[in-house]
């Protein structure tokens, strides 16, 4: 006897509408659904817009389904469509990178100051995931010579791929831990956004698809901002920066780590949230640039 069908077990979507439809029904909002579609198929919104009474073409079916599925189960849709735009790139993603924020880009915005009167400034991004810090100011600033470092292969490898799709040749790759792989090397510019979630941290299940070791840093989220704090003075240039993102409630903490390894001017500085994200100081030098 054949089995009854189950709620489980629709009938396959005919049109792009009732694609967007099943998805919506399923738990996804309009432009998640929307950006799966236009993945799957190679088409922008606005013809996806303009044809959704057209047939669904039945080769795109499982893969329309199996992102529908899995965006449901709250699988990030960068991972599911492979890129995340970011400070105005597209970067590519994989699980083996967290995904770049927009909270991020107040970093950025910083650093890029904090370059501004600098001609070939030395620039270094600690933990570099998908390469989106060090990416974004190589783009801004070409005659900049940008090292970025992490700790995992296969993020390295997603963050250099990342480098040459975008033609940003000036950018160097190291695999090590923060500072440690650049042994008697001085920046102007040290910059992270390093893994800053305390474990057991109630926000750890709804990002359970991103790498573990790029969220969570020991009991308090502290353990490598302290690190990259202790080991900065050994690399930076008199009057050069250390700029970090850091957790809405951990401004006060970073603030001290920074005075207490020596930095001066030390402040913070707040995303769109708006959230205190960033504090960052500077190295002091003989003479103010
Ligand atoms: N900002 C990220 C989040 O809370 C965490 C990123 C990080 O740990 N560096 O989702």
């Amino acid at each position: 006897m054949a089995p009854e069908p189950t709620p489980a077990h629709r009938p396959a979507p005919a049109t792009l509408a009732d694609f967007l439809q099943q998805a919506r029904e399923a738990g996804l909002d309009r432009l998640d659904a929307q950006l799966i579609a236009c993945t799957a198929l190679g088409v922008s919104r606005s013809w996806l817009l303009a044809h959704d009474t057209d047939a669904l073409p039945p080769e795109h079916l499982p893969r329309l389904m199996d992102w529908l599925r899995r965006r449901a189960e709250g699988e990030p849709l960068a991972y599911l469509v492979g890129d995340k735009a970011f400070f105005g790139l597209t970067l590519s993603v994989s699980p083996h990178v967290l995904i770049p924020r927009p909270d991020t880009e107040t970093l950025v915005e910083w650093a890029l100051q904090a370059l501004a009167g600098l001609r070939a400034p030395r620039v270094v991004d600690l933990g570099t995931g998908s390469g989106a810090i060090a990416l974004a100011i190589a783009s801004q600033r070409p005659d900049a010579d940008v090292t970025a470092v992490d700790f995992s292969p296969p993020a390295l490898a997603v963050a250099q791929a990342n480098a040459q799709r975008l033609g940003l040749s000036h950018v160097r790759f190291l695999a090590g831990s923060w500072l440690s792989p650049l042994a008697g090397e001085r920046f102007d510019l040290i910059v992270s956004n390093p893994p800053y979630i305390a474990e057991g941290d109630a926000h750890l299940p709804a990002l359970r698809h991103e790498p573990r070791s790029a969220l969570t840093s020991g009991p308090d989220g502290l353990d490598d901002l302290r690190q990259i704090a202790q080991q900065a003075p050994g690399h930076i240039h008199e009057n050069g920066w250390l700029l970090l993102e850091h957790g809405f409630d951990q401004a006060e903490a970073v603030q001290h780590l920074l005075q207490d390894a020596g930095f001066t001017d030390v402040s913070t500085r707040f995303d769109l949230g708006p959230q205190a994200r960033c504090t960052g100081g500077r190295w002091p030098g003989a003479h103010r640039g």
